[in-house]
């Protein structure tokens, strides 16, 4: 670069008016640390006040530069107390998990990188760490040695992921072509779920031309695993879709005993695990998923369990050629040069992404096997205390807790749901609602890092104090 142009470039009244890189890191990392020590001393779900100043940002498209720093300060006054506060010790909703400080930090340098994650030749960096990450955890988590990964957003892409490959090994075996040649005309693959599918299961089967509606369903059992001995009999191209981690009782479908069935037919069986998975990588909670690497495609969630940040899910496959001819590009865009090494983009539906494997490496290497057997076997044994409270107060539990979710009643719908809704006001701690099996259920999972005893107690408290009242 001559002196010329980069005098004009430094000077360009864009770079001016985004003011001093530095500045404006110290500035978050100040505001990011304020906003992380004050979480425990915040109710869970904003304050109506809270919501109420996000009108804030009700403001038409500025004319010229407001300024970064102005900018950062609006985004913190308005926008950090209307979070829901899911990074600190006590959200207990869905299956959402927080961030564990070296996958934040990880994730804050990995941002000043600013990688794309799509090619080797765009990110060395990228693709090395990708690819320790997922080496590590085909080894953690049992899975076949030489199994495939690949980085995706999340769960829902995940199951897409290893339903991708399952379409392309199936119909490729019937001497069809998916990816060339698309669904119409080719043979009929027959789809058997349970019916207690993830809700983003079903989303990706229509999403690859299976339909969502053209499943054959299994019945499960009281804890919602299906029932091996009612799987339909098999013939022909068939995919069938188990689930390790009920969202509701945290159960796990018999997931070796559906792989022999389902083998001896030459059908496929695809793993949703998007936290149940992680139960193998802790010793003490690993029978859970016996035979879960008899499977042929798994999908994973980094940003529940793992508590790294949001997005950040994986797909494995024990063949790597299924889950590459499914989502690798049309080899003859030239311009996507291709080396020798993994390249990330043949395991993802993405070409350009971010670069998620950094956050993931941080946090196994940080955690090692030890701690990540910690990370998940505490919330499980924290499950098990809350549910032992609630029941010692004289309230239902519903499930069977071996994983980290607890699913209470608190008598019968109506009350169950006004303590529900009573304990997301009071914000001590929060917790959705669910229907499990016709029964109205509060429903608690434990998936942090940050979550303490001390959590528990004081949420236990609460919830006994409200369910009292009500
Ligand atoms: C959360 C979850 C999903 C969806 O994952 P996203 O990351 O939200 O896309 C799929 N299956 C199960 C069992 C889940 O718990």
């Amino acid at each position: 670069m001559t002196s010329t142009s980069s005098t004009e470039i430094s000077s360009s009244p864009l770079s001016e008016s985004q003011g001093d890189q530095k500045d404006m890191l110290e500035e978050a990392a100040r505001r990011a640390t304020h906003y992380l020590d004050g979480l425990d001393s915040r109710t869970v779900f904003p304050q109506h006040e809270a919501l109420a100043g996000l009108e804030s940002f009700t403001e038409s498209f500025p004319q010229n530069p407001r300024g970064p720093l102005e900018t950062l300060s609006l985004l913190d006054k308005a926008g950090s107390p209307a979070t829901v506060a899911t990074n600190g010790s006590r959200y207990f909703g869905f299956v959402i998990g927080g961030s564990l400080p070296v996958a934040l930090a990880a994730n804050v340098l990995a941002a000043a990188w600013d990688q794309n994650a799509g090619l080797y030749i765009a990110s060395p960096i990228t693709a090395k760490l990708e690819k320790v990450a997922i080496d590590w955890l085909v080894d953690v988590l049992g899975l076949p040695t030489g199994s495939a990964g690949g980085f995706v957003t999340g769960g829902t892409m995940a199951n897409f992921g290893g339903l991708a490959a399952a379409r392309h090994a199936l119909l490729q075996r019937e001497g069809w072509n998916a990816e060339a040649q698309g669904l119409f005309g080719a043979p009929p693959v027959t789809v058997i779920v349970g019916e207690e599918v993830h809700t983003s299961l079903l989303k990706a089967l229509s999403l690859l031309g299976f339909g969502r509606e053209r499943v054959m369903r299994v019945p499960v059992d009281g804890q919602g695993r299906m029932i091996a001995s009612a799987l339909p009999a098999i013939s022909g191209p068939t995919v069938v879709c188990t689930q390790a981690g009920n969202v509701n009782t945290g159960a796990f479908d018999p997931i070796g005993e559906i792989c022999r069935v389902a083998h001896k037919a030459g059908a496929w069986v695809h793993v949703d695990g998007a936290f149940g998975l992680w139960a193998t990588a802790a010793p003490s909670r690993a029978h859970l998923t016996t035979g879960i690497d008899q499977a042929d495609s798994w999908a994973l969630d980094a940003h529940k369990w793992l508590n790294v940040p949001y997005d950040s899910g994986l797909v494995f496959c024990r063949n790597p050629e299924d889950l590459r001819s499914a989502l690798t590009h049309n080899r003859e865009a030239a311009y996507l040069i291709e080396g020798n090494d993994r390249e990330p983009m043949e395991y993802t539906p993405e070409l350009s992404r971010r670069a998620r494997g950094i956050e993931v490496w941080a946090a196994l290497r940080s955690l090692g096997r030890t701690g990540l057997a910690e990370l998940i076997d505490r919330p499980c044994r924290l499950a098990s205390k809350f549910a032992a409270g609630l029941k010692a107060g004289g309230y239902t539990i519903l499930n069977d807790v071996e994983l980290n979710q607890v699913l209470v009643s608190f008598g019968d719908a109506e009350k169950t749901k006004r303590v529900i809704k009573a304990v997301q006001e009071d914000g001590t701690c929060w917790c959705g609602g669910t229907v499990w099996q016709g029964h109205t259920a509060m429903r608690i999972s434990i998936s942090s890092w940050a979550t303490t005893e001390s959590d528990i107690d004081l949420s236990l408290e609460a919830i006994l104090r409200i369910a009292k009242t009500v």
